[in-house]
């Protein structure tokens, strides 16, 4: 594909704060961004060129986004997918659809990086009650059960200590298909955090720490400690499997546990991805421009860290009223999403800290 040149449109599904930082990184690159979100306060459309307030699923909507945008991206993967492959019939869409469809199911994203030769957590699909039994007689308790769709942040997941819990359990994730993973005992988590270009061309990030608090993200840290730099060989050549297998085009975030026998992979997102928010301060290329030049057939830019340790702490519910003493922090680079009410476990902001300020 011939290169979009700077001044064409890319059009966005979704109106997060996801799609707010890509559309910033695309203004700064000269292209315009088209939002599309049905929701009426839309924190991507306050950063966007345009930005049309509709559900996902009018075909005349979706025929008006196509006409007026050069390429299609989406900034969350529980969007439907019969409106992106809509999309990807009248203009190019990145990601191609197939990577949302494999993502949006854990049983088909497992055995997708099982048969890649990936390790996982030993998982089962389960679809009835009589299957949780099965599936807790084959892997065993401390296991967790997860819904198969639309989870995210630790939400529709149930942790089981014994099988004396199944019922419990099962009415807890509303009786919906799932699977069940056996609980991995990890050292630390991570992610890998690649761009794909259209012409195949892969580069990816290091790889941070990442904490998690209530299923959350908390906080990234790079360099990360020695056992994920030791696992971030395998687990960045897994990824680009991933991505080679999916003819992958943009941002691809893997996330990892740090097993005993080498990293274990947990799951994907086919996009930009909050551990890696860092990278806006703390790599020379952040991975919103990443997916930009990815998506548009750019060269992808360099991931190297411009600083040699950086942190990014997630700003969640009233961690965000700091934001006036942040501001006072040498080093520190605050950024709010423009959300106007605080909830407990909402996403608000971030800040990033480049060293030397960390001591
Ligand atoms: P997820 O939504 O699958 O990313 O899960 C949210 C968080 O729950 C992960 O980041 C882990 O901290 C934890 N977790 C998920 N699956 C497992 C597992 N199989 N074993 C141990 N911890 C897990």
């Amino acid at each position: 594909m011939r290169m979009l040149p700077p001044g064409s449109t890319i059009g966005i599904l979704g109106g997060g704060q996801l799609g707010r930082m890509l559309a910033i990184a695309a203004a700064q690159l000269g292209y315009r961004t088209h939002v599309l979100a049905p929701e009426s306060e839309s924190v991507a459309a306050q950063t966007a060129s345009s930005f049309t307030r509709a559900d996902y699923h009018s075909r005349i909507v979706l025929d008006e986004l196509a006409a007026s945008c050069d390429v299609v991206t989406y900034e969350f993967e529980n969007i439907a997918l019969d409106p992106v492959e809509y999309l990807a019939g009248k203009v190019a869409v990145h990601p191609a659809p197939v990577a949302l469809g494999i993502a949006q199911d854990r049983a088909n994203e497992k055995q997708f990086v099982n048969d890649l030769g990936g390790r996982t957590a030993p998982w089962r699909k389960v679809t009835t009650r009589a299957e949780l039994d099965e599936a807790l007689a084959a892997i065993g308790t401390p296991a967790i059960l997860k819904t198969l769709r639309l989870g995210y942040d630790g939400k529709g997941q149930v942790r089981l200590t014994s099988a004396d819990e199944a019922d419990a359990a099962w009415d807890a994730i509303g009786g919906r298909p799932a699977v069940l993973e056996g609980h991995v005992a990890f050292e630390h988590e991570f992610s890998i955090i690649l761009a794909r270009g259209i012409d195949g061309t892969m580069t990816s990030y290091p790889p941070p720490k990442n904490e998690h608090v209530d299923g959350i993200l908390a906080r990234s840290t790079l360099p990360a400690p020695a056992p994920v730099a030791a696992q971030w060989t395998e687990a960045a050549a897994l990824a680009g499997r991933i991505a080679d297998k999916l003819g992958y085009v943009g941002v691809l975030a893997c996330e990892f546990f740090v097993g005993a026998e080498g990293p274990v992979f947990n799951e994907m997102a086919p996009r930009v991805h909050n551990s890696g928010h860092w990278t806006i301060e703390g790599a020379v290329t952040s991975q919103f421009e990443n997916h930009v030049r990815a998506i548009c057939g750019l060269p992808l830019g360099d991931t190297a860290l411009t600083a040699p340790k950086v942190e990014m702490e997630n700003l969640i519910g009233e961690a965000a009223n700091r934001w006036a003493e942040i501001l006072t922090e040498p080093g520190a680079h605050l950024h709010l999403y423009g959300k106007r009410a605080v909830r407990a476990g909402r996403k608000m902001g971030h800040v990033t800290r480049i060293a030397p300020i960390i001591s």
